[in-house]
């Protein structure tokens, strides 16, 4: 649903407004309670969430989108294109970035890949699905994955 902080879970278990479904690494010491450190709880009421229709747009989540691979040459990702320059007014949005390794974004310059003759790999779009909101946000914790649809790489 979403990622909160340890101290929030914890605050959300204690009064009974959530279980712990899986735990994480140490426990956490009160005054009154010894809790093992949540990692995923499950609220007791059904919440309905207003999500973001948008995925943040994070230099994360564009590597995770994208595979840490270049969108040009598939090698592995170290910068984020533009493919449409931003120097000649190319926006900064989902449609318009894309993972790519050093050398290709350096030959690409200020040019296209219509103008260079290359070719994109796929089509950059939005990305969707459960797993997008906790990617940019910090590294998932690998207890999460049985909780999330996460891509490979991530
Ligand atoms: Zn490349």
């Amino acid at each position: 649903m979403c990622v909160v902080s340890v101290r929030r879970a914890a605050i959300l278990v204690l009064s009974a407004k959530a279980v712990c479904v899986a735990d994480g690494e140490g426990i956490l010491h009160s005054a009154r309670h010894d809790l093992p450190v949540p990692s995923v709880v499950r609220l007791t009421r059904y919440v309905r969430v207003p999500y973001r229709s948008h995925v943040g747009l994070s230099r994360r989540a564009i590597f995770a989108r994208d595979g840490w691979r270049c969108a040009y040459c598939r090698g592995p990702a170290e910068t984020i294109d533009h493919v449409f320059p931003r120097s000649r007014g190319g926006r900064h949005a989902w449609e318009n970035v894309v993972a790519a390794c050093a050398r290709c974004n350096h030959a690409k310059g200020d040019k296209t890949p219509a103008e260079l003759g290359w070719r994109l790999h796929a089509l950059p779009a939005a990305p969707k699905g459960m797993a997008w909101r906790v990617l940019g946000h910090r590294a998932p914790d690998p207890r999460w994955a049985d909780w999330l649809d996460l891509p490979e790489a991530a």
